[in-house]
């Protein structure tokens, strides 16, 4: 059987824009979901998060988690999950913060720089990727959502 794949493309003009599809996602959202979010520092990860944590009906200010791997929203329809591993060390750290009651659990998980944790993710989840093209513009982003598993 082969894996099946879905890809949708996305050009955003602005960072308003990057929102906006950030909360039709959170909108979308199903319990369970796992989003991946790839891109370089500064194209907009963290931009894109705080549109789905609207989406989701948070309030409170989302902002990248850096320092502490991962924090959670329990003010949405459901539970948000928003890891970013980029200075994780090792997997085991994952193990340590219980990422398996998220990964499985009822609510939306959203891990930035979700690459470094490759072996760890679920069968099934939406591989969010942002990407620059400065010849379009400093503002221009290509997000590409992906349909795994
Ligand atoms: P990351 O979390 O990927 O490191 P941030 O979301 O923190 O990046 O920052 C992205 C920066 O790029 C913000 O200052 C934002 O205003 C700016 N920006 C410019 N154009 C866009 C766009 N089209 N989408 C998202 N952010 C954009
Ligand atoms: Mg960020």
């Amino acid at each position: 059987m082969s894996k099946d794949i879905r890809t949708e493309i996305i050009e955003t003009q602005n960072a308003d824009e990057t929102f906006a599809l950030g909360e039709r996602i959170g909108r979308d959202s199903l319990p369970g979901q796992v989003y991946t979010l790839i891109g370089d520092l500064g194209v907009g990860k963290t931009v894109l998060t705080q549109g789905v944590a609207k989406g989701l009906g948070i309030t409170e200010p989302v902002s990248s988690p850096t320092f502490t791997i991962l924090q959670i929203y329990e003010e949405g329809r459901m539970p948000f999950y928003h890891f970013d591993v980029y200075r994780i060390g090792d997997v085991e750290e994952m193990e340590e913060i219980g990422y398996e009651d998220c990964f499985y659990g009822e609510g939306v998980c959203l891990i930035e720089w979700a690459n470094l944790i490759e072996e760890i993710l679920p069968a099934h989840y939406h591989r969010i990727t942002i990407e620059k093209d400065l010849e379009k513009g400093f503002d221009y982003r290509r997000i590409t959502i992906e349909e795994i598993g």
